[in-house]
């Protein structure tokens, strides 16, 4: 088994000669603050853009979950998994977001991967953005389907690839974030759905960024007046602040997850307390427009303050182009108080390597005003 541990060893290496060695840094948060070897920074790098993973009245409905229902789910949704709170997650969901019907995953990435492989196979064909997450990604490559993929958030070359390649296929699937999330910038879902008419494709936004955020708080596909997107994909992981991945679709698409997605057949059901947490962050973002409103506020008062074009969601990239360049322009960041991790290839384009700001309800003004002007003298400098 020597071979084993020297091809990882050798692997990382290389890795580390590039910057690219990863290691997760231990990291306590408390609220919008984090404390990461000793030192407390105020943290732009969380997802968390409402801070409901802190919020007292969704913990406190966790606990009542746990206390009831026990810590783990013990089994598939379809044999004993389903316990009886998700039938109301998943009602709350498809009316949050205006479709029929809801099918809650394990998480967004098992979501993506589960969801696409039901829709299209061998014979079919997906289009998709080229900065789609990494799951969406994954997804197209386990369908099986040809997979061609498009300039990002450019619909007139989805128009020319469907144009080129509809007619060779039965079933067709355009795939996109509804939010980028590590560019902040919004699908141009509107194009997409007539495109998609157009051409008898089927459109599948993925929202992790958006729910919560944008759209007042229903999501992508209502920032951009209401597009018509059939599969409205999710996560429960970061502006709900809990959590788990979720479609919203027709009822029968619903009924065709459940039954052949195997991401849901193959995989445990969430806690309860997780459930219960993200039904809970749901009152919050459905009863509270002026506090959901706030991350996006936040965001463009940053942009504002840099000369950045105007921040369409939580998330503001700043790039700075090579891997080394980004790891630094954050230690200076870190050296002010702030943290702000590096977002490095293969999460972004090589020569892209940047700073992603994510912002949220509950950071100070003053504070991104602070943030702005050490971005402005030690990363943009001019
Ligand atoms: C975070 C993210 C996911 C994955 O969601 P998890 O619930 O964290 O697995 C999927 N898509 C996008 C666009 C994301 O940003």
């Amino acid at each position: 088994m020597r071979s084993l541990s020297e091809f990882a060893a050798e692997k990382l290496g290389v890795l580390e000669r590039a910057k690219l060695r990863r290691t997760p840094e231990e990291t306590a948060r408390a609220g919008i603050w984090v404390e990461r070897n000793g030192r407390r920074l105020l943290s732009f790098s969380c997802n968390d853009y409402l801070n409901l993973s802190q919020h007292p009245k969704i913990i406190a409905a966790a606990i009542a979950a746990t206390e009831r229902y026990g810590i783990g789910a013990g089994a598939s949704r379809l044999v004993t998994g389903n316990h009886p709170l998700y039938a109301e997650l998943e009602e709350r969901l498809a009316r949050l977001k205006g479709s029929e019907a809801a099918c809650v995953f394990g998480s967004g990435y098992l979501a993506n991967t589960g969801i696409v492989p039901v829709l299209v196979g061998p014979d079919d064909l997906i289009v998709l953005d080229e900065l789609s997450h990494a799951c969406l990604h994954a997804g197209a490559k386990l369908s099986g389907a040809k997979i061609h993929l498009y300039r990002h958030a450019n619909a007139a070359h989805v128009q020319t690839l469907l144009a080129a390649h509809r007619a060779e296929t039965k079933r067709a699937l355009i795939a996109t974030d509804g939010v980028f999330s590590m560019d902040g910038d919004l699908a141009p879902l509107a194009e997409l759905a007539d495109i998609a008419k157009h051409f008898d494709a089927w459109l599948l936004s993925d929202d992790a960024h958006g729910l919560g955020v944008v759209g007042g708080g229903r999501g992508s596909t209502f920032a951009v007046g209401g597009a018509e997107v059939p599969l409205q994909m999710g996560t429960l992981s970061k502006a709900v602040g809990t959590y788990g991945g979720y479609l919203c679709a027709s009822q029968p698409v619903i009924d065709l997850m459940r039954t052949r997605a195997r991401t849901f057949i193959y995989s445990t059901g969430l806690p309860p307390p997780v459930v219960a947490a993200a039904i809970a962050a749901l009152d919050v973002i459905e009863t509270e427009p002026g506090y959901v409103a706030e991350p996006l506020r936040k965001a463009r008062q940053f942009t504002r303050a840099l000369n950045l074009p105007e921040a369409q969601s939580a998330i503001v990239p700043v790039i700075v182009g090579e891997t080394e360049a980004a790891l630094s322009a954050s230690e200076l960041l870190r050296n002010e108080g702030f943290l702000v991790v590096a977002i490095r290839p293969p999460t972004v384009p090589p020569g892209t390597a940047r700073l992603r700001f994510a912002f949220t309800a509950q950071h100070p003004d003053a504070e991104i005003e602070r943030l702005a002007d050490a971005v402005r003298r030690r990363v943009i400098r001019h």
